[in-house]
């Protein structure tokens, strides 16, 4: 007859997981063996809780267990699951949550604490209208984790104090054999010591306290592509922080922020604006100056041109992003109305006025 996992850990045969976390955890405070020395029977009864809880914390192997009263992979009735007793208490610092997060997560013998990519760093930059619209280069200085150069990302001292751990013998993996009535079981662990990396470090290295890292304010040129757009992020691969244990670097991700320009407004690749002409410019015609994003240009405003028309100058906007032609520049006149008038003016003013009323409807009047 197979043990009664459920009775084991004291939990009811439709307990939750997290029941079944929280009586193992309990469980095994009571009767882990570095802390329970008056039982004697404390060890056994600790790799019976154990074992319980591989079974009923894996959702596979409950149901396994379930419905047969006996689990076929791993953890067969009578074999001990994972054997706690090669932890002492420090090792751990008396926290069970990763050892038991690994019963409901991952499996045993993956968890290991190698090389790991570095994070993704994230970098917000102000860009002028100008920069956006014809490129620019750009040093940005990025306060990042990198690759301590005086142990090259090892952690050690030197390459001598790299030694193989010698719990696992540097395979990482410390795996168990058990003769039980139903078979030869055998469990594979991550090793304690090395946490799976088969290496351990002798003597760290002072720079980086045995990290491999060090913090550093980096110098870096972004080009900016002509045509670059409010929002648009430019992905600087492995410009991010360094891995962990010589892991793979991350990625600066720039993302563009373009201010607000004075003169000009942008719609996607056209830019827009309003210049103010005079009653005379507008009435007569003229070739008038305007602002572009390169300087300045000339505009031809026809005789009689009204106010808020738009003049498309084509070419003079943005380039595409894509390389695919440019944008244009739209150039809206407003027609202003004197405010300050020369006595000359004013009667010239009213000259034209009689004149425009002899022409009746000059004005729609
Ligand atoms: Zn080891
Ligand atoms: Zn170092």
């Amino acid at each position: 007859m197979a043990k009664d996992y459920y009775k084991i850990l004291g939990v009811s045969e439709n307990a939750s997981k997290e029941e079944i976390k929280r009586a193992y955890k309990r469980l095994a405070k009571k009767y882990h063996p570095d802390i329970n020395k008056t039982d004697s029977d404390a060890a056994e009864r600790f790799k019976e809780i154990n074992e319980a809880a591989s079974v009923l914390g894996d959702d596979k192997k409950r149901a396994q267990y379930d419905r047969f009263g006996t689990t076929t992979e791993g953890f067969g009735p009578g074999a001990a699951g994972f054997d706690f007793s090669d932890f002492g208490f420090s090792d751990f610092g008396f926290d069970f949550e990763d050892i038991f997060d690994t019963f409901f997560s991952r499996g045993f013998g993956r968890h290991s604490r190698g090389p790991r990519r570095g994070a993704d760093l994230r970098y917000d930059m102000e860009i002028t209208l100008e920069e956006a619209a014809f490129g620019a280069k750009k040093h940005i200085i990025v306060p990042r984790m990198e690759k301590c150069k005086e142990c090259n990302g090892s952690g050690a001292k030197s390459s001598s104090d790299i030694i193989t751990c010698n719990k696992c013998n540097g395979s990482g993996r410390i795996q168990q054999t058990r003769r039980t009535p139903f078979g030869i079981f055998s469990t594979t662990t991550t090793c304690p010591k090395c946490h799976g990396e088969g290496k351990i470090i002798k003597d760290p290295c002072p720079e980086c306290e045995g990290t491999g890292r060090v913090h550093h304010d980096r110098k870096i040129e972004i080009t900016i592509p002509k045509g670059i757009d409010n929002g648009n992020e430019l992905r600087i691969a492995g410009g991010g922080e360094a891995g962990i244990k010589n892991g793979s670097p991350g990625d600066l991700y720039v993302v563009i922020h373009i201010k607000p320009h004075n003169i000009f407004e942008r719609r996607n690749n056209d830019i827009y604006c309003e210049i103010p002409v005079s009653f005379a410019q507008a009435a007569l015609g003229s070739e008038i100056e305007v602002p572009t994003l390169k300087g300045k240009a000339k505009l031809k405003i026809p005789a009689g041109a009204q106010t808020n028309t738009i003049f498309k100058m084509k070419g003079k906007g943005i380039p595409s992003l894509h390389g695919y032609g440019v944008g244009s520049e739209n150039v809206k006149i407003v027609v202003e109305t004197p405010t300050k008038l020369t006595k000359k003016q004013k009667e010239l003013l009213k000259e034209f006025e009689k004149d425009s009323k002899k022409k009746k409807g000059f004005f729609g009047l």
